[in-house]
């Protein structure tokens, strides 16, 4: 029976995963943090933990008996560029933090898997852009990227020196309609959508030919737990996963969008975001992926867009009854 820990539970990946997890192994199996508040309706059970407080993560995951760490927690790129040395340290020393408690237990005989999220930010200009291949050049230009790099080689560290069974996949931009995306360059891909469900223009901070690599969040949701569920000897990347999702940019989501909703509108103001988008691939090659442990992304760029709207068109409609 597995014991599972998610760190960072509070977040747009945080709360769908502490959800599918607790489906797959019971409410009562799945313990979610955060270092806020509770904010999770789906979540059992619930601690206040801060992944740089040491001795609490400790007496966390030993107390509950954790077998599994999804550490979710981080600042992320556009965050990460108001407060570049608080990103690095959290980034850093919160994966730090769990790879030495799981170094510990695997010498112990008692290993604890763990999951952490890398990003296609680890890329950099100099990457080939299109068609990104698993193992490239890689030169990030933002603090959040460079952290990102940084980790995947301490994860391969951890396996290669200390067996640590670590796994990872560098998540493409992530769209989804639950809870608010936490500071990336891709949340445009999200707020669009709110536009467009109140009927307003959007103001789009990159430009319409900015073609990124994007996931639905329940494509993203499987990736992770395939992953984690992949006997051990089938992951040959301890690094991180390349996994593609579908490649869009702003035009042809809006296109997408206005297949639904014709009066829509977006008009175009490029910010500091767009250096930050010109310096990410635009399609990633997931082949080992697919040979190692069987990925394959199911959702396209339209049933995407058409559940998106459905959903938050339902959450604005609540929205304007209740006003
Ligand atoms: P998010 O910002 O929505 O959630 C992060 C959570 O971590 C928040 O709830 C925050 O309260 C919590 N947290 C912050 N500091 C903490 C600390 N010291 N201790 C414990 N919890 C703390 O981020 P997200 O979008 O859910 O991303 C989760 C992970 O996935 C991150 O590692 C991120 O880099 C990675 N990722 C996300 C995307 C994306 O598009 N969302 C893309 C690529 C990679």
């Amino acid at each position: 029976m597995e014991r599972i820990l998610v760190i960072g539970a509070n977040g747009q990946i945080g709360s769908e995963l502490t959800e599918a997890l607790a489906d797959i192994h019971g409410a009562e199996n799945v313990i979610a943090a955060d270092i806020g508040p509770r904010s999770l309706a789906g979540a059992e059970r619930y601690e206040t933990l801060d992944v740089l407080d040491n001795a609490r993560l400790r007496q966390c995951i030993d107390g509950h008996g954790i077998t599994q760490v999804f550490h979710l927690a981080a600042l992320l790129s556009v965050t990460g560029e108001q407060a570049p040395l608080r990103a690095w340290m959290l980034n850093m020393n919160g994966l730090l933090n769990i790879l030495e408690i799981a170094r510990e237990r695997t010498a112990a005989g008692q290993p604890l898997r763990v999951f952490w999220p890398s990003s296609i930010a680890a890329f950099g200009p100099h990457t080939p852009a299109v068609d990104t291949p698993q193992l490239t050049v890689m030169d990030p230009t933002t603090i959040y990227g460079i952290s990102k790099l940084a980790g995947e080689r301490l994860c391969e560290y951890y396996f290669a020196k200390y067996g640590v069974d670590v796994r990872s996949v560098r998540y493409p931009g992530i769209i989804s309609y639950k809870s608010p995306p936490g500071g990336g360059t891709t949340d445009y891909a999200i707020a669009i959508f709110h536009a467009a469900c109140r009927g307003e223009i959007y103001h789009c901070y990159l430009g319409p030919e900015s073609t990124l690599p994007m996931i639905y969040m329940p494509d993203a949701i499987r990736a992770t737990i395939e992953l984690m569920q992949a006997p051990a000897a089938q992951i040959r990347v301890r690094s991180s996963y390349n996994v593609a999702g579908v490649s869009f940019n702003p035009r042809q989501l809006a296109d997408a969008i206005r297949r639904r909703k014709p009066d829509f509108r977006v008009d175009y103001r490029p910010d500091q975001r767009q250096s930050i988008a010109d310096s990410w691939p635009r399609s990633l090659d997931d082949t080992y992926a697919r040979a190692d442990w069987g990925w394959t992304p199911a959702i396209g760029l339209q049933p995407m867009a058409d559940d998106m709207l459905l959903h938050i068109g339902k959450t604005v409609r609540q929205c304007t009854q209740a006003a």
